[in-house]
């Protein structure tokens, strides 16, 4: 994709960046009070206890800080983690190999639970139950199981479909915690400290201009903050005044309700093409070329929080704010459709 997305800002020098301005600690983390409040108990409660934290799982969006607090849940637990996913875990063997290499009380964080295979998930029931798997030696006739211990672990899920993972595994969760989308004066926190860690200058305006921006979303917050100093940087001397950062984020295509693009694609492709709705997220998927998942996952979430689209029974709905954001009136848009 040539155009910028402010979502795919996880990739190559911005991933070695993330690393650095990626909390490490529950007090480096900011909002979503009430989950790292009930962390911090329940990390106090397993560490006298002396035990592994009970199985966690996050859930929301996509760049809430998922990842960031399994990180941080193993730094403050004082544990290793591994990291895997849903999809690279396509055979029992591949688990069972990385379960059987976990310590006492480390941390297995399979990002993208929801993708798991059914042999797979199937497997982690009684290594989450109770510790232990059983494996298949052998082939054949002589094709025997044997059950093998396990450290007691901890498994951290994160997931942006949590409908989508199945009752059994659900259960086996004693935890699970929902991320909501950030506010601004927690996402304008969040800009100004990645921006002292990465010693950038800002103004309190334009961390403010870019806060409002984000969709509420710190991974896209941190993003926006590392284009907009590309601009500060070639057009003045690194500085970031709310000028810039308006200018950059404007040419960025991200308007100033935090849509980019492709949001507004979505609202003009409802309201143009589909008379404002209802209309399925498969059929708004397939017009603007994406997947029904990534619609559903990373598009409309926002789009519904901030009041632009609402979820019928019979799909999706532009509201009222979607024509005035795009300064459309229903009696125009009937009129040229007819
Ligand atoms: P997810 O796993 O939910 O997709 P991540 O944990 O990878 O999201 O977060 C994306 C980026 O946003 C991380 O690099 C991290 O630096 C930043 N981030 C997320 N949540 C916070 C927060 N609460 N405070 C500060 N930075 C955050």
């Amino acid at each position: 994709m040539s155009e910028f997305d402010p979502r795919n800002t996880n990739e190559g020098k911005d991933k070695d960046l993330d690393g650095i301005i990626r909390p490490q600690e529950l007090v480096d983390f900011t909002g979503q009070g009430e989950i790292v409040s009930n962390l911090r108990v329940y990390i106090k409660a397993a560490l006298l206890r002396g035990e592994a934290l009970d199985h966690t799982l996050f859930h929301g969006p996509p760049g809430l800080g998922k990842t960031t607090l399994a990180h941080i849940i193993a730094n403050e637990m004082g544990v290793n983690m591994k990291v895997t996913s849903g999809p690279v875990l396509d055979r029992p063997g591949d688990l069972a190999g990385l379960l059987t290499s976990l310590d006492k009380g480390d941390v297995l964080f399979i990002d993208e639970i929801h993708r798991l295979s059914p042999e797979v998930e199937e497997y982690l029931y009684s290594a989450m139950e109770d510790y232990v798997i059983d494996i298949m030696i052998d082939k054949g006739p002589g094709a025997r199981s044997v059950r093998i211990s396990l450290n007691p672990f901890t498994l951290v899920g994160a997931t942006t479909r949590s409908g989508l993972l199945t009752a059994p595994l659900r259960e086996r969760f004693g935890i699970t915690c929902a991320l909501e989308y950030y506010d601004t004066e927690e996402l304008i926190k969040i800009v100004c400290r990645s921006a002292s860690i990465l010693n950038i200058e800002i103004e309190d305006s334009a961390a403010r201009e870019i806060a409002l921006r984000s969709r509420g979303t710190p991974r896209i917050a941190n993003g926006l903050l590392r284009r907009v100093r590309d601009f500060a940087q070639v057009m003045g001397d690194g500085h970031i005044d709310l000028g810039i950062a308006k200018y950059a984020l404007d040419k960025l295509k991200i308007d100033t309700r935090g849509l980019d693009s492709i949001d507004n694609k979505i609202l003009r492709t409802i309201i143009n093409n589909f008379k404002g709705g209802p209309v399925g997220a498969n059929t708004i998927a397939t017009a603007i070329g994406e997947d029904q998942g990534t619609f559903e996952e990373v598009y409309e979430p926002f789009l519904i929080k901030e009041g632009f689209i609402v979820r019928t029974q019979r799909g999706r709905i532009a509201t009222e704010l979607s024509y005035r954001h795009l300064g459309l009136t229903k009696e125009d848009t009937d009129q040229t459709l007819f």
